[in-house]
């Protein structure tokens, strides 16, 4: 058989067995079998050695012609059984479907989702910052005074190169309020961290909402109607609020906030611990030194800013005894929250 005749014949072979191939893994295999490095055409083209320069060109031409059109017979046969899978006589189509799971979001997301949407309806914008934060930013522009119990290492994570890992949001603070002249109104959601001891209340990391305003004539009152409304949308309309006096270095006066137990409704429980209250956030008017570390004239501005914990809310609103079940990624816990 001359090698014209060997070529006509395995062009012939390939073609057919390329175009009744029933997958994709035996298109490759033909494609192997036949243009391979070790396949029938280059056995056959090691043949052409021996012959005239005449022959070499037209039998080059020849296998050069067969292999372009068998590769691009195989490249159009496998898209076409990537559009058909009935080219699959295997393929039962009355068998039922296999269900797909389907993922969805933790209960912290959930919960950081409802927050932030509330405040967003209410007018804030949403602004972010870096979890790896300076003094300046964590503490000495919040009117923190340098020897302040939180930058005890006993609550802060610091780096070796001497900065922190924030222990809140409210840097993003100093930050929006550098960039931009009031009216600012920001929530910061985010991830913080504190160097705690792990119980059922605490853990090392958890999420926090920070939301702030400044303009002109921002008052206490002010404060006291956004959380309110905010309260009202998370737990329940009418749920009744306790300002208590507190102490923040960036807010005076300030306030820490109790809602009615969501649980007894104020009779006394085990979640509110027999007080009837959970305390749910810390707030205040911003303190003017805040201001003037970011270049605004506090005898002109005014704001509020307040900061709440997204775990806690979680295990309010959706009766979770314990915070670190959050964090185990136990299935049989995180689906009971789609
Ligand atoms: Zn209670």
């Amino acid at each position: 058989m001359s090698i014209i005749e060997q070529l006509q014949r395995i062009e012939n072979e390939a073609r057919n067995k390329v175009s009744s191939a029933k997958s994709v893994e035996e298109l490759e295999k033909l494609r192997v079998a036949y243009l391979g490095k070790k396949g029938e055409l280059t056995t056959i083209l090691r043949g052409l050695k021996s012959l005239s320069p005449e022959e070499k060109k037209e039998i080059g031409g020849k296998a050069n012609k067969f292999k372009s059109e068998i590769d691009s017979q195989i490249k159009d046969k496998k898209e076409q059984l990537a559009d058909n899978v009935s080219t699959d006589p295997s393929f039962d189509y009355t068998l039922p479907g296999r269900p797909r799971r389907q993922g969805h979001r933790h209960l912290i997301t959930i919960t950081m989702d409802e927050v932030t949407d509330i405040f967003q309806r209410m007018g804030f914008e949403i602004a972010a910052g870096p979890e790896i934060e300076s003094d300046y930013y964590n503490f000495e522009a919040l009117n923190f005074p340098p020897d302040h119990p939180a930058r005890d290492e006993q609550d802060t994570f610091y780096t070796e190169g001497g900065m922190v890992l924030r222990t809140h949001t409210s840097g993003i603070q100093i930050r929006e309020f550098e960039k931009r002249k009031p009216p600012v109104k920001i929530i910061a959601p985010g991830r913080v961290y504190r160097n705690e001891a792990v119980d059922a209340g605490h853990f090392c990391v958890f999420h926090q909402v920070e939301g702030f305003y400044a303009d002109s004539d921002v008052t206490f009152g002010d404060l006291k109607g956004v959380l309110e409304a905010f309260c009202y949308e998370l737990f329940e309309e009418g749920v009744k609020l306790k300002f208590r006096p507190s102490f923040f270095p960036f807010t005076e006066p300030s306030a820490e906030v109790d809602v009615q137990c969501v649980l007894c409704g104020g009779k006394g429980c085990s979640l509110c611990k027999y007080e009837g209250w959970l305390e749910i956030l810390g707030c205040g008017m911003i303190d003017p030194e805040v201001f003037k570390a970011v270049g605004y004239d506090p005898e002109k501005t005014t704001g509020y800013a307040f900061g709440m914990g997204i775990e806690r809310l979680a295990l309010l609103k959706y009766r979770v005894n314990d915070i670190r079940l959050l964090y185990e990624n136990d299935t049989r816990f995180i689906k009971q929250f789609r």
